[in-house]
């Protein structure tokens, strides 16, 4: 197996954010200089965390526009409502995929009655510049491909794995696999050179391109590779996340991805005076704007 353009893999630590009330993130993407890998471009790793006591997650009703959010459940439920009406509770092993498109709002909490812990990934996709004003819409896939390989299981996100096809409907050339296993094992992942990619590990101890991976941080993988060999010692799971490079400069400020300034200002003003996004059944208060900052620009 022949790596021979590839740069040296770098391994960038996540950063510390904060998901409503106290709730620990590990921000891995934008991070550092790295902002997009093919088109996801916001890669948030939430826990595990107790949700047992009071609310649990209670993110109340904010909106989003250019992109499609992505979220993957490792363990425990979350309930989402949004401005079309769909209410739906995602449970393990399934993704909910929301298009935002021109424009939809959404909330996120725990429910009523709730397992003890949230370990989830929420991820961001940008949307290419001929489709980042379609129509808003909403998918939840129960069930994703697993395919057994060398001892990991691997679950098809997004894109085509081993002569399978991810169901999960993305807009540009984008992959994404969550890979576990239960005891110690090595592979080789096939990749496409024209892609690049990114690792994140979810948990325990994964061994990639020579590196030694934990979680809290992203091993950033660029594009040139046709294989990555992969160890881990005893239980672990990640996510290999690729894609064609975006080829677009987006402009990323609080939940809107735009290209310039001005269309994110006219966002903010549109979600503060309650026009554009809808309204989101529930009663919780929504979330307020922050204010946009006047050197925003894309590439900034
Ligand atoms: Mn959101």
């Amino acid at each position: 197996m022949s790596n021979s353009n590839s740069a040296a893999p770098v391994a960038i630590p996540t950063r510390d954010a904060e998901l409503g009330r106290g709730m620990r993130i590990r921000r891995a993407l934008p991070n550092r200089g790295k902002r997009l890998i093919g088109a996801w471009c916001f890669l948030d790793h939430v826990g595990p965390v107790d949700v047992s006591e009071g609310d649990g997650l209670s993110v109340g009703p904010h909106p989003h526009t250019g992109l499609q959010t992505f979220t993957w459940m490792v363990e425990g439920e979350i309930l989402h409502r949004d401005s079309l009406g769909y209410e739906q509770i995602i449970r393990p092993g399934q993704v909910n995929l929301m298009t935002a498109g021109h424009g939809i709002s959404h909330s996120e909490t725990s429910p009523a009655q709730r397992p003890k812990n949230i370990h989830v990934a929420q991820l961001w996709i940008a949307l290419p510049d001929a489709l980042r004003n379609m129509d808003p819409a909403f998918e939840h896939y129960p069930e994703l491909p697993r395919q057994e390989h060398d001892g990991f299981s691997l679950t098809l996100l997004a894109g085509e794995l081993l002569g399978e096809r991810s169901p999960v409907r993305v807009h540009s050339p984008l992959f994404g696999t969550d890979i576990s296993a239960v005891g110690g094992t090595r592979t080789v992942m096939p990749l496409r050179p024209e892609f690049e990619y990114g690792l994140l590990v979810l948990s325990g101890e994964v061994q990639a391109a020579g590196q030694t991976l934990v979680p809290g941080a992203l091993l950033d993988l660029g594009s040139g590779r046709d294989s990555l060999p992969l160890a881990c010692g005893d239980a672990a799971r990640c996510l290999l996340l690729g894609g064609q490079p975006f080829g677009e400069e987006v402009l990323l400020w609080w939940n809107f991805v735009g290209r310039t300034r001005a269309e994110i200002e006219s966002y903010t003003a549109d979600w503060q005076a309650g026009r554009r996004f809808g309204t989101v059944p529930g009663g919780m208060q929504r979330l307020v704007a922050p204010p946009v900052p006047e050197g925003l620009r894309a590439g900034g």
